[in-house]
């Protein structure tokens, strides 16, 4: 698709809008798969002031009920291949929780509430409407453009507003760090909504660039390398599980002449964040990819960093990059905020041109995430160099990082404890080679209780697969910290130990403060 055709798509997509009387001061629930039709919509909804929640994908009426809840959205934009929308029995289930969701749109629909025939310049009466859409226009440079999602670690996942100046700054500036051009071939196999491929640099920093976004269902190395060589792919985002799958199957390619062999010499860029890398596999990427490696450490919040083009190889393998831009603070402290030394562990506070001032209606958490100077504590333990990379080295929030999926301890807990026999749930972060960390529910109930019991009652919740524990555990009673909170380091240490009741660990650390 040209950059003229999808102008012209979103343009019209914008002016039907506005025709439906939807603009400024709206919201909408967009659940779209990767497919152009989601930058399309994207780029409408904000032409015509409409801020916009785009829920992944894999989502499921557990994630979008709450995104409804928090935003009251008058449009919903979503896919009829996707299992909740093949009839309208959740539209209406969603119309009655949100009081105002006045129009739905369906990729895949038919008539009235087809998305293509909304975005088709060819079909007749946008004439009649365009001026109506320039009176409206986008909400001011510096009002909420869209909503991010949150990796979060709260029981009710949060939103991040994004003004249309912050993420504006934010992708100009990393469109020029990553290098990007009108060469740029962008391979999006992520899902599309996420910070890390919207906009680091991106989907929308390649638009900027005047380069071509082409896009993969999921980042498989079947799926990608007969994309990357028939689209001559100069550039991929990957999160860490798929650069491991990238560099076995190449591997392994080499090694069985039988094996088909896909040409990814077109590559000369392999960004990878979302989660910790392994510092063998990042040493792996140029040897075995032929390309180069960029690590990106960024959040849905704002601050984004990357080792930059340039950097000493050693920086590139061994850190997850320095900030975007010179006006981002970064803090890192000790328990008692004071700055730590060079070098020293400690918690991650930032505040700069494009990170955000709070999440959406949420003092509570806004309390607890921004110190009183606006620092904003991002949960991440780091060491920082002289230079001023980071290294990522922990976490303080409570929350697993499957292969660069967050799941909030919290909210799975929260649900698991609505199961009637279930009296205590804890879940935690267990080690898995291909993800990085799985998720362990551990769990403490009345009379017998499968795991399969508890799973059916999640899936019932509507709960995202990715967010289901992979394994349960029950025990006798949850170990305690100093301070009466769960002591997830001692479930994490005894994880092997089957259903022994497990004693409380009582040295505070950073995960248990
Ligand atoms: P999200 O907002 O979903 O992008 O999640 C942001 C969080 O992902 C960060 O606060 C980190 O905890 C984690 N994260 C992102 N990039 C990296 C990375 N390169 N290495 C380690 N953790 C990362």
């Amino acid at each position: 698709m040209s950059y003229a055709e999808v102008e012209q798509r979103f343009l019209a997509l914008a002016r039907r809008f506005s025709a439906a009387g939807l603009g400024r001061g709206d919201t909408a629930l967009v659940q779209l798969p990767n497919c152009a039709e989601f930058y399309l919509t994207f780029l409408a909804l904000l032409q015509a002031g409409i801020a916009p929640v785009n829920a992944l994908f894999n989502h499921k009426q557990n994630e979008l009920n709450t995104y409804a809840d928090q935003i009251h959205p008058s449009l919903l934009i979503a896919d009829r291949s996707q299992p909740l929308f093949k009839d309208d029995h959740y539209v209406e289930l969603l119309k009655a929780r949100t009081d105002n969701l006045s129009t739905a749109l369906f990729r895949g629909g038919s008539g009235e509430d087809d998305l293509e025939n909304w975005i088709d310049p060819s079909l007749d009466g946008l004439q009649d409407i365009s001026e109506s859409v320039i009176e409206n226009g986008p909400t001011d440079p510096d009002q909420i453009a869209f909503f991010q999602l949150s990796g979060g670690s709260t029981g009710t996942p949060k939103l991040v507003p994004r003004t249309h100046n912050d993420y504006d700054y934010s992708i100009r500036a990393s469109a020029e760090i990553c290098g990007l051009s009108q060469d740029t071939r962008f391979l999006c196999a992520l899902p599309a909504p996420h910070n890390f491929l919207l906009s680091s640099p991106g989907a929308l920093g390649v638009f900027h660039a005047g380069g071509t976004v082409v896009l993969a269902a999921n980042p498989d190395p079947q799926t990608c390398f007969p994309i990357i060589s028939r689209h001559k792919v100069t550039m991929a985002a990957l999160v860490p599980s798929a650069v491991s799958m990238w560099l076995r199957s190449v591997e392994q390619a080499q090694s069985d002449p039988a094996s088909e062999n896909h040409d990814l010499s077109t590559l000369e860029l392999v960004q990878v964040g979302g989660a910790s890398v392994a510092e063998s596999d990042a040493r792996r990427v140029p040897k075995v990819l032929g390309c180069a490696l960029q690590q990106v450490f960024g959040m849905a919040e704002g601050l984004v960093n990357y080792t930059r083009l340039d950097d000493d190889p050693e920086i590139v393998f061994t850190t997850q990059g320095r900030p975007i831009s010179a006006d981002d603070e970064v803090r890192v402290i000790d328990e008692y905020g004071q700055d730590v030394p060079d070098g020293q562990t400690g918690m991650l506070a930032t505040r700069g041109p494009y990170t955000f001032r709070g999440y959406f209606r949420s003092p509570e958490a806004n309390a607890k995430s921004f110190d009183d100077q606006g620092f904003y504590f991002s949960g991440d333990l780091v060491q920082r160099l002289p230079s001023g990379h980071l290294r990522v080295v922990g976490r303080v929030k409570d929350l697993i990082n499957r292969g660069g999926e967050k799941i909030a301890a919290e909210e799975i807990e929260t649900l698991l404890l609505r199961h009637p026999q279930v009296i205590q749930a804890a879940l935690v972060a267990v080690e898995d080679v291909l993800l990085g960390e799985k998720s362990c529910a551990f769990i403490v109930a009345q009379g017998a209780l499968r795991p399969v019991a508890l799973r059916r009652h999640l899936v019932e919740l509507g709960v995202a697969d990715y967010k289901l524990p992979d394994r349960v555990q029950f025990i006798d009673a949850l170990p305690l910290t100093a301070v009466g909170k769960t002591d997830k380091r001692a479930l994490r240490r005894n994880l092997s130990y089957g259903s022994a009741t497990i004693k409380a660990d009582k040295t505070p650390t950073p995960e248990t403060l």
